[in-house]
């Protein structure tokens, strides 16, 4: 199998020798146990924190082994009972070609709702933080306006989407007029900033959003959200997902300098990760599934080929090369 390794951790934005490439034998399956071939893998933003040795709500990769995460393979060897050759699982081995695995670390997907690589994108983690975020904290309402950060991305477009299915103004922020023009043209956004090509950002915002932002989902943190806080209604709430304009900074970021604005407007920010909803994420699917077989979600995903092009594409997450959810297509399935 090959696989991909945590060479060093990385300070700023990750390099080449952050990673090493190596191989290794595929074990036999012991009784329980599969050989999986992978087909696609993810590379998430996530990942970055995970690289450095800090505490957080997901330990830290070790040093020296491979760099784990949500993968996609097929059973093409098996010493279980509940699962045979063919079969397709999730489960989150990561970097790596080929792995044996316990029956009860993988879980079979259905093949029959949608393509299996939304597994890893609408079906999968990004979609199901989309979900509840939007959901539970921004508790969006008919006639509202919604402000997305990182709003082309794998999590953003489908908060988008679902704000625009639960009737609400929305508004998408990313960083290349291509990507505004998929949100506008293609996912229905009403209004969409680039914020590239913007210089006040502030007044930009206060054109999109006539009447104030009540729901800002925040997927990258910075001065982009300082500009936004300052478009907040009454009652604002603020999904804090991701802060991914940090993630790659050496040293202390400064503000957001916000404090006042949540005050002078009763809003409320809260931080989740997606394991805050793990006992619901059947009802998240279920929902997600349903709005897909109607029509009213699209499941975009950028696809990168090549085991070799991994971490490349891992990068890329940092200099925006991606509309929808980036995968790693590893094999034919
Ligand atoms: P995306 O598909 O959104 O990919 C990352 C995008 O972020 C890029 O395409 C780029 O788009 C944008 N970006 C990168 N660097 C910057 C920067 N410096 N400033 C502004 N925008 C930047 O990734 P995901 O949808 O998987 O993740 C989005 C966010 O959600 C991340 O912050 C991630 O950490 C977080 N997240 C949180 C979860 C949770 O449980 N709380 C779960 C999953 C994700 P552009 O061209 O617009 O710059």
């Amino acid at each position: 199998s090959k696989q991909i390794r945590l060479a060093k951790r990385p300070t700023g934005m990750p390099e080449q020798d952050t990673f090493l490439f190596d191989e290794n034998e595929v074990k036999e399956p012991a009784e329980g146990e599969v050989v999986i071939r992978t087909l696609y893998l993810s590379v998430d933003p996530y990942m970055r924190g995970r690289m450095i040795d800090a505490p957080s709500y997901v330990p830290p990769f070790e040093l020296n082994q491979v760099i784990t995460g949500s993968v996609i393979g097929e059973v093409v060897q098996s010493n279980a009972t509940n699962l045979t050759e063919g079969d397709i699982v999730i489960g989150s081995y990561g970097w790596q070609t080929y792995y044996t695995a316990n029956e009860t670390e993988v879980r079979k997907i259905d093949q029959t709702i949608a393509p299996i690589s939304s597994y890893l994108s609408i079906l999968g983690m990004t979609g199901l933080t989309a979900y509840f975020g939007l959901l539970d904290l921004g508790e969006p309402t008919e006639g509202e306006t919604v402000v997305i950060t990182g709003a082309a991305g794998a999590v953003g477009s489908v908060v988008g989407q679902i704000a625009k299915i639960k009737g609400c103004h929305v508004v998408g922020i990313a960083g290349s007029d291509q990507k505004i023009n998929y949100l506008t043209e293609e996912l229905g956004f009403d209004e969409g900033i680039n914020y590239r090509n913007t210089d006040d950002m502030t007044a930009a915002i206060g054109r999109a959003c006539p009447n104030g932002v009540d729901v800002f989902f925040d997927n990258v943190g910075g001065d982009i959200a300082d500009a936004i806080m300052q478009h907040l209604n009454k009652y604002a709430r603020i999904p804090l997902c991701g802060a991914i304009s940090s993630y790659n900074l050496e040293g202390v970021d400064q503000g957001p300098r916000i404090q006042t604005q949540i005050i002078k407007k009763s809003a409320r920010m809260q931080g989740f990760t997606l394991g805050d909803f793990a006992n619901r994420f059947d009802e998240g699917t279920k929902a997600l599934a349903e709005w897909l077989r109607e029509g009213k979600l699209t499941d975009r995903v950028t696809v990168v080929e090549g085991f070799e092009q991994t971490p490349e594409a891992f990068l890329d997450l940092f200099r925006g090369k991606n509309i929808g959810k980036l995968i790693v297509k590893v094999a034919e399935p």
